[in-house]
């Protein structure tokens, strides 16, 4: 199998896992939203903040990466950074202004 077409099936193994994970949580916390809580010791409500964390760790992770590759992607093409467009100003046009 080429390196390329490997990377690809592991990108879309980790990316199925990732949506696969979100999606479960999703429904987990929609179905025992209203269960009927003892109060403290309550495993119900643990395994609900390790779903409220899953959404927090993984949408960090998914912006950072996302960020990294999106940095990686413009050094590698060798394109620069978009800035503001430059004002127009008389030194920038070299206007001179010797009347
Ligand atoms: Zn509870």
């Amino acid at each position: 199998m080429a390196k390329s077409v490997r990377m690809r099936v592991w990108a879309a193994a980790v990316a199925l896992f990732v949506v696969l994970s979100l999606l479960g949580s999703a429904l987990y916390m929609a179905l025992e939203a209203d269960h009927d809580c003892p109060g403290d010791g309550c495993l119900i409500c643990a395994r609900i903040a390790v779903c409220l964390r899953n959404f927090t760790t993984l949408g960090v992770t998914l912006t950072v990466t996302a960020a990294g590759l999106t940095a990686l992607r413009h050094v590698q093409s060798g394109d620069p950074v978009r800035t503001a467009p430059r004002a127009a100003t008389p030194v920038t046009l070299r206007v001179k202004l010797s009347n």
